[in-house]
């Protein structure tokens, strides 16, 4: 099964994603985690990326398809798998459509409000754990629990940057529910519940969850 999950930032697209792929025993993909993969390791498309990237740039389309259609190839790929982050526009729905079939979309709806609050409160550190001022608080306001140190604010989560993004969001890829929608193969859930709530809520819509249902198709 090949599932697409949509969401703007701060919808909890990747956690949903990760848990689904993990118990469902399919491949996880997320663009994000492949860009950051790329750069770290200093390939040459992480230094390709990584120009983008610096600069608060989305990474181009044929650059991000190319890096797909790869992945999609990889073994770990034959059983399934659930995007995440891709396809994020027209285009890159356009080279999606020639290399895979996809079977299930979820949409993780969110209020504009709600993910402007969730992103602007987050903090980060150094050492790479992250917290957020009403969900994770540090103990020591400022200060990382783990190694002491001052706390930051990313560029990225800065409430301007934020609308930017969530200004794309509803302009390139909110017009793609649609194709989907006329598949039948699109369903909405509610992201503004808890993350396990919202979890379940994803099961359910996929019918994953439910062993009866399974039974009834077999005997019909
Ligand atoms: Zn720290």
């Amino acid at each position: 099964m090949n599932i697409i999950i949509f969401g703007p930032q701060g919808s909890g697209k990747g956690t949903q994603a990760e848990l689904i792929a993990r118990n469902h025993g399919l491949a996880y993909i997320s663009t994000g985690d492949i860009f950051r993969y790329h750069i770290k390791n200093k390939t040459d498309l992480g230094q390709e990326i990584e120009k983008y990237v610096t600069v608060g740039q989305l990474v181009p389309d044929e650059l991000t398809n190319e890096i797909v259609k790869d992945r999609i190839r990889q073994p770990d790929c034959v059983v399934g798998f659930v995007l995440d982050g891709y396809p994020r526009n027209k285009l890159q729905l356009e080279l999606l459509n020639t290399i895979a079939e996809i079977n299930q979309v979820i949409v993780i709806k969110l209020s504009d409000e709600e993910a402007i609050k969730r992103l602007s409160g987050r903090l980060a550190c150094k050492c790479g754990l992250s917290y957020h001022l009403i969900f994770n608080p540090p103990k020591k306001e400022g200060i990382c629990n783990h190694c002491g140190e001052k706390l930051f604010r990313r560029d990225d989560d800065n409430p301007q940057a934020v609308e930017k993004r969530l200004a794309i969001y509803h302009q390139e890829t909110e017009p793609l529910f649609d194709f989907f929608k006329q598949k039948r193969i699109l369903h909405e859930v509610d992201g503004h519940l808890a993350i396990e709530a919202v979890y379940q809520q994803i099961e359910t819509v996929l019918g994953l969850n439910s062993k009866n249902e399974t039974g009834l198709h077999q005997n019909s």
